[in-house]
């Protein structure tokens, strides 16, 4: 397979036409290499990636370090199950607990999983009359049926009722609306600390510490899902650290394996017992390429000072962007935090993206009107220039036409 040329874009889609169902919708491309900043698609087409991996690949494609190590790994060991123990998972979860609140880790696949088992982490360490979880509207937490009913968006809802039950919703940002709905079985408060898919919203000034507050009164869970803000985006470790607000559990996915996946949900110590053996699971959680590819995420951005060149990229863009907003009426907001970077534009996004991509550059469009970068942090300051051009002359073009 590997050494021939690759399939066209044309007869990919015609197999997935047969064989592949259709759940998603796709742009007509078939990617077939990626190193670095950039991808290639099967007709030898290269495009600079502002969207790498929809925000896993936050060491751009095919990070060597990773790529080295879990080769290295895969003749070694693959898969155990968890009744045994590995030396990979327990220095795994040290170097998150180390870089994090100095928690411990259960690990899992996909932020929707690493989300399923904090509501349930809820339910068991809560009383029982205890169950409801506060999340807010705008959010996303996954889609597997308990992660879809806390995302509180109803057009991910139809069609799906009747939905797990426990679950209110509050306008994100409005913290009187939130104390509103504490009861006495309320249990938990579940948030993005940056709303991702509901269109790089930043949460207004003091409303984290609001919620840590009201947390702490009203004996809830603070729960911070970091599966889009977590492993580096921010420039800090973690979004949490970043707004100096400390949750009680907190989920990652995504960007933690350098883009392979894997996934892992962080509590305290005091918290950690009440998910007691026998009461949750994950068969491929925490295996030992996982866990390799994810110290080895961890190394490159220390070894590589990528936080700190995260921050730096972050004002390249901003400053970019802000100019662009001085420049063109369309673009009515800039929200940037790390390479986390929102463009609203007040207009649907789709044609944007589209034009961006016939001149060579990948962004995407989320919550309609908003145009998203989640740049890799080891893109060089002129690869970001070059992107920022892009699509500065797609809007312009755009608002003229
Ligand atoms: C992507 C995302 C999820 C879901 O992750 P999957 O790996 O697709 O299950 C959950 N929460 C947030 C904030 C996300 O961005």
């Amino acid at each position: 397979m590997d050494s021939q040329a690759p399939l066209s874009s044309e007869l990919t889609i015609e197999l997935f036409d047969d064989y592949v169902i259709p759940n998603y919708r796709r742009f007509p491309v078939s990617l077939a290499r990626g190193e670095g900043a950039y991808v290639w698609d099967a007709e030898g087409n290269r495009y600079l990636d502002f969207f790498p991996g929809w925000g896993c690949n936050l060491l751009g494609h095919c990070p060597g370090p990773v790529v080295e190590a879990v080769r290295d790994q895969l003749g070694k060991l693959i898969h155990v199950p968890n009744t045994w123990y590995t030396e990979l998972q327990g220095q795994w979860a040290k170097a998150l607990s180390e870089r994090s609140f100095g928690g411990q880790a259960f690990f899992c696949n996909s932020g929707t999983e690493a989300n399923e088992a904090a509501i349930k982490l809820v339910r068991l360490h809560t009383p029982k009359s205890k169950y409801k979880i506060i999340t807010f509207e705008g959010s996303f937490h996954g889609r597997t049926l308990g992660s879809t009913t806390a995302t509180a968006q109803p057009k991910y809802h139809e069609g799906l009722g009747p939905l797990m039950a426990g679950f209110v919703y509050a306008p994100y940002g409005d913290i009187d609306a939130v104390a509103k709905l504490v009861d006495d079985e309320t249990a938990a408060i579940m948030i993005e600390p940056i709303q991702g898919e509901g269109g790089v919203v930043v949460p207004p000034d003091g409303f984290l510490a609001g919620l840590r507050t009201l947390a702490d009164e009203n004996d809830l869970l603070l729960i911070f899902d970091e599966v889009q803000t977590g492993c580096g985006r921010t420039g800090e470790w973690f979004a949490y650290q970043y707004f100096d607000v400390t949750p009680d559990i907190m989920t990652l996915a995504k960007a933690i394996c350098g883009g392979l996946a894997g996934a892992a949900m962080l509590t305290t110590p005091e918290i950690a017992p009440s998910l007691r053996p026998g009461m949750h699971a994950a068969t491929f959680g925490g295996n030992p390429i996982a866990a390799r590819a994810g110290i080895a995420t961890i190394e490159m951005i220390e070894k590589e000072n990528l936080l700190e060149n995260a921050r730096r990229l972050s004002q390249v863009f901003k400053t970019r962007l802000e100019e662009l907003q001085q420049e063109c009426d369309l673009v009515q907001d800039v929200r940037i935090v790390g390479l986390m970077i929102g463009v609203e534009l007040g207009v649907e996004g789709a044609p944007i993206v589209k034009a961006c991509m016939d001149r060579g550059l990948l962004v995407n469009c989320t919550h309609d009107t908003v145009i998203r970068l989640l740049p890799s942090m080891n893109l060089t300051e002129a690869q970001a220039n070059e992107g920022c051009d892009v699509l500065a002359e797609a809007i312009k073009q755009h608002a003229g036409g």
